[in-house]
């Protein structure tokens, strides 16, 4: 088949050949360089999802290039029967960057779930039988990820899940009545991000931090979105000066690349045995390596700083647009949610797709933006006069 025969009805072909368990999609894109995609039809746009926060670096960065590259003439993958170096590498590393330190330890599996579901099995390995949640929280698609996702909707066709996991309000007040010596974990998200970045109230994850550590219960944060540098630290819980005993961490971590990793800290280390967990994939060679030329970059580059600097422009930007659709403009760094007047945010997403600018209605009142972390000033200016316009029209 020619190029041309393969793009051919493509919409068609999409709803015919794949599971119908996501939304159609938008577009065929064929390629993307930076902070930029281009569709089958050769129009530009400005990827301010950034493959839902995945592509730290944007698309087609010599660094990933090169890593991949030069490890696939090596090797891709030797399986966990052996080592490789980059994934020693890329676990000293992790130790360090997320504060683990001498004590840490990594897990390393292929997704945000499977990082999730090591979680899971750690919490349960502390004998104890609860494991608390927050409520809208969401963790992910397999069934223990599923179990810790505090969407009742999202659940309820897949029932029974593992069992032991309760959903709380995300206040002190409801951690504090809730936590007692049986509880194995707590588990939460620091800005929830797929509710549309909501962060947690001001102070919650210290008060968590003093209350799991009372009660000898586990402190968990996925930061599967929100680390590895998007928030204006490499993990968001670093703003609050709190150490958990293990983070979950995936989409911006090897470029694209699937890998997804716990870190444990201290005790928590100690918890999974020889034969307890593991993954075929998890962590192999090619990945590792993307993810250590991505994390050289990103602190090469000082691509943390720009994060911030970044999302505070787009953020004053959006506000200073002063639309009557917008109610508010929320998250930290370049992990931004757009609080919309009910039932605007497809229309406002779908009037800048129009217009050559990706970002993402990830509910009817929140239009959640995630762009790389490379993003410069012609692409903050870009965004500003479409996102301007998108919600004149929408
Ligand atoms: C995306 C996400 C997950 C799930 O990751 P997958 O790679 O899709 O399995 C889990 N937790 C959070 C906070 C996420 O944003």
């Amino acid at each position: 088949m020619t190029d041309v025969q393969q793009r051919a009805g493509w919409r068609e072909r999409h709803a015919h050949d794949l599971m119908g368990s996501y939304a159609p999609p938008l577009r065929l894109l064929e390629r993307g360089e930076g902070c930029w995609v281009w569709d089958d039809e050769g129009t530009r746009y400005l990827d301010f999802l950034g493959g839902i926060a995945v592509n730290s670096l944007g698309h087609a960065h010599p660094v990933v290039l090169t890593a991949i590259a030069e490890q696939a003439a090596r090797f891709v993958h030797v399986s966990n029967y052996f080592a490789s170096a980059p994934q020693l590498g890329l676990a000293e590393r992790l130790k360090r960057i997320t504060g683990a330190g001498e004590e840490g330890r990594v897990y390393f599996g292929n997704s945000g779930a499977e990082a999730n579901e090591a979680a899971f099995k750690l919490a349960r390995r502390t004998g104890r039988p609860r494991i608390l949640a927050l409520k809208n929280a969401f963790h992910g698609r397999t069934m223990g990820a599923l179990a810790l996702t505090g969407k009742p909707a999202m659940q309820q066709p897949f029932l029974p899940l593992p069992g032991g996991v309760e959903h709380l309000d995300s206040t002190v007040e409801a951690l504090r009545q809730a936590m007692r010596d049986d509880v194995a974990a707590l588990v939460v998200e620091p800005i929830k991000g797929e509710t549309g970045v909501v962060p947690l109230p001001e102070g919650y994850l210290r008060e968590a931090r003093e209350l799991t550590r009372e009660y000898g219960a586990l402190l968990v944060v996925d930061e599967i979105q929100t680390g590895v540098g998007r928030t204006g630290a490499w993990f968001d819980y670093q703003h609050e000066g709190v150490l958990p005993d293990a983070v979950t961490i995936a989409k911006g971590i090897a470029g694209g690349v699937p890998l997804g990793a716990m870190v444990t800290f201290g005790a928590a280390s100690g918890l999974l045995q020889r034969g307890d967990h593991g993954s075929t994939f998890g962590g192999n060679a090619l990945a590792a390596a993307t993810a250590n030329a991505v994390l050289d970059e990103i602190e090469r580059a000082d691509l943390i700083g720009n994060a911030a600097r970044r999302g505070e422009q787009l953020r004053t930007a959006v506000t200073r647009m002063g639309s009557s659709l917008v109610t508010e403009v929320r998250g930290r760094g370049l992990l931004i949610g757009v609080g919309t007047v009910d039932g605007a945010a497809p229309a406002i997403a779908a009037a800048a797709l129009e217009r050559g600018l990706i970002v993402n209605p990830i509910n009817p009142t929140s239009v959640r933006i995630a762009p790389p972390l490379i993003v410069g000033d012609a692409e903050v200016d870009f965004f500003t006069e479409v996102f301007g316009a998108a919600l004149a029209a929408a």
